[in-house]
């Protein structure tokens, strides 16, 4: 418990300060930023329950974790290696048939060498593409790359506001990462007055 905790912090804390810096906000290319990883923790508990595993191993849920979060490794590039010059969302890190083609080489090896740790190529796969569609929340992924160079996103925050991060914290998605990350901590706790009000305003509605 204390390992998913910390994930929990940790993954908060890095993906907030991950885009300051040299990133120029006037094109209006964003992300997600705080709900990742609770989003990571939620799905992974439900994937366990789904395909009938044990979430509590500490392998699955790390599994889970590191695929929520996994795309955004390519931070250290962009900060140290390309300074900042392009978005990371068009690194091959955050190309949707790039992971689709690494899930189906590594569930393929899994299943030939060690058919008993498949769930966790499951797992991290679910994550890693579950990362992709909410950073095309708010963020430009391109995913039909390398067939058509367009962007998609749901959403465009505008850039109104200095710092850059007000824009994010200002807009009405911000919310919805709010909820999410307030729906996993409260899982994460044993909440079960606040998932039986949310289970029932799910109900009413
Ligand atoms: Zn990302």
């Amino acid at each position: 418990m204390r390992v998913c905790g910390s994930f929990l912090y940790l993954g908060c804390v890095l993906e907030v300060g991950c885009e300051k810096g040299r990133y120029n906000p006037s094109n209006k290319k964003y992300k997600m930023i705080i709900a990742h990883l609770p989003l990571g923790y939620l799905l992974t508990k439900a994937t366990a329950k789904i395909i009938r595993t044990h979430s509590n191993t500490k392998g699955f849920m790390v599994a889970g974790l590191v695929g929520s979060v996994c795309p955004d490794f390519d931070m250290l590039y962009f900060h140290f290696i390309d300074n900042g010059r392009h978005h990371h969302h068009d690194y091959w890190t955050h190309i949707p048939l790039f992971w689709f083609g690494v899930l189906l080489l590594l569930a393929g090896v899994c299943k030939w060498l060690s058919p008993k740790h498949l769930p966790l190529i499951i797992v991290f796969g679910v994550n890693v593409i579950a990362h992709l569609i909410t950073d095309t929340l708010v963020g430009d992924i391109k995913w039909l790359y390398p067939f058509n160079d367009a962007y998609y996103a749901f959403f465009t925050v505008p850039a109104r506001y200095q710092p850059w991060w007000l824009n994010f914290i200002l807009h009405w998605t911000f919310l919805l990462e709010l909820s999410i990350l307030l729906t996993a901590i409260c899982f994460f706790r044993k909440y079960t007055l606040y998932t039986t009000i949310l289970t029932s305003a799910i109900t009413i509605t």
